[in-house]
């Protein structure tokens, strides 16, 4: 685990975090700025970097985190309304936490443009 990752430190119960899902492989917080009324993200219990860390050998977990999702956007009463869920990958996407996550983004219109 390293101590330098911040979503480790979360996992680990070393840094504080409003925690609404964990098992043994998956966990789910609030994210610190949320962009919309609800913004939750789902990471890996395990430090993996990024998706391109990932392979065959991760697609269950990757199927876990978003079953995960998809309840608690039930969960969150956004599941009628409309979700978004989007895994940051790298500089282009903005990616600024190296740990494997996926962002439970709703609760408001979510317009999808390019400028
Ligand atoms: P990324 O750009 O890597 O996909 O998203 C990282 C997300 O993590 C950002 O939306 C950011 O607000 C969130 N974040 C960064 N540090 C913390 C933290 O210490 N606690 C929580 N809950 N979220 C964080
Ligand atoms: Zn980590």
């Amino acid at each position: 685990m390293p101590t330098a990752c911040i979503f480790c430190q979360i996992v680990a119960g070393n840094a504080p975090a409003q925690i609404f899902y964990r098992d043994d492989q998956v966990i789910a917080f609030k994210d610190i700025h949320p962009l919309t009324p609800v913004h939750l993200l789902v990471a890996t219990t395990q430090h993996i970097a990024s998706l391109n860390d990932t392979g065959q050998d991760t697609a269950a977990l990757l199927g876990r985190m978003v079953a995960v999702a998809r309840q608690l956007a039930i969960e969150q009463g956004v599941h009628q309304s409309g979700y978004r869920l989007m895994i940051n990958t790298g500089a282009d996407a903005g990616q600024s936490v190296f740990h494997l996550h996926l962002h439970l983004i709703g609760g408001r219109h979510m317009p999808f443009r390019f400028g």
